[in-house]
């Protein structure tokens, strides 16, 4: 497919994507900066009143996640529970959840997804966008204060333990988190139509299909693909948002724990999951694990589709697992 014929289909796919309702429903749409990205939210409902408190309840929800899972804001309770470590913190039952799903993942992911690699991700500058390439002794320090196992939780206190020097990172897993919850909060509502795009990451639920558009990791406006669906996500962890160059390498802000620097020669990994964590934690885990190891993965979770965009001496070239493949196909 030519360039131009793919920038054709991706604006003819932006026109569809929401039409999430029933001919009589209003819909409703706004745009807000939170969690360090762009938020678009758009609802259906049987009135504009309904509409604009779904609008509202949801952007509350994900604001006051913000608020606690943030690693930049010195009184969210993740920054507490660094701040306190090693001594355990009372922590809310979002954070809670939170906390015990991303360790959860990262034991299933043999580590690659692990939300302590913070001390990592510092020390390679991408946090504060000082950007280096650590010293080995640097690095080997830093190591000393990431793994999943550095945490302890204590279900009935409700409390969670950091050990000292651990840097607890929700970057890789808040997005698809608030998502998840802002979907409770519109259920709840009677709100059943809807469509988000959490800086890239998409999340609908209506009862027409639609398609999808994935972005090329080189240009914004290029489409590669597009998957049809009526309700689920989409995440993709790219090299193309957060990075740096050095000596002609690309160094991105998905860091392997295993070996403390940052993945490379990845591009993109977009995942497909029914629900909004799963897009957000599994896109994360196989950038870091590639698509042999991240189908073993996928193995525990029936009905996840992945595409990994690559590129070699002859140009770029996708492939994809066999759930991506069928969505497709209208
Ligand atoms: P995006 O933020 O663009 O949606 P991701 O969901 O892939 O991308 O999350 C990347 C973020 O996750 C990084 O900026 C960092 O905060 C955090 N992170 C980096 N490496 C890992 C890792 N191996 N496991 C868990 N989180 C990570
Ligand atoms: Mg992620």
């Amino acid at each position: 497919m030519t360039k131009s014929s793919l920038a054709l289909l991706f604006w003819i796919c932006l026109a569809v994507p929401v039409h999430a309702a029933d001919a009589a429903d209003v819909t409703r749409s706004r745009v807000e900066y939170v969690m360090g990205t762009m938020l678009e939210v758009r609802v259906a409902a049987a009135d504009s009143t309904t509409a604009g408190v779904a609008l509202d309840t949801a952007f509350a929800v994900v604001h006051r996640l913000d608020s606690t899972l943030s690693n930049y804001r010195s009184d969210s309770e993740i920054s507490r529970m660094a701040a306190s470590a090693p001594a355990p913190v009372p922590v809310s039952d979002d954070t809670f959840e939170f906390v015990r799903r991303s360790l959860e993942l990262a034991e299933l992911s043999g580590g690659a997804f692990d939300p302590t690699v913070g001390s990592l991700v510092a020390m390679w500058g991408f946090y504060s966008g000082d950007y280096r390439i650590p010293a080995e002794a640097d690095l080997e320090r830093a190591r000393a204060s990431v793994g999943y196992r550095r945490v302890r939780l204590d279900e009935r206190a409700q409390t969670v333990a950091l050990d000292s020097g651990v840097i607890f990172d929700p970057g890789g897993a808040g997005k698809g988190f608030a998502l998840e919850r802002a979907q409770a909060r519109l259920e709840a509502m009677g709100v059943r139509s809807f469509y988000f795009d959490f800086g890239g990451q998409v999340y609908r639920q209506g009862s027409d299909t639609v398609g999808i558009a994935v972005r090329h990791p080189r240009a914004d406006t290029v489409s590669v693909t597009e998957v049809y669906f009526a309700s689920g996500s989409v995440a993709t962890s790219g090299d193309y948002e957060r990075y740096f160059e050095m000596d002609g390498v690309r160094y991105a802000h998905v860091i392997d724990p295993r070996t403390g620097r940052p993945v490379v020669n990845r591009y993109a990994v977009s995942v497909f999951a029914p629900d909004p964590w799963m897009a957000d934690v599994l896109s994360t885990a196989l950038y870091v694990l590639g698509s042999d190891a991240g189908a073993t993965l996928l193995e525990h979770f029936p009905g996840v589709g992945a595409m990994y965009l690559s590129h070699d001496g002859a140009g770029w070239y996708a492939g994809a697992d066999s759930t991506w493949r069928a969505l497709e196909s209208r």
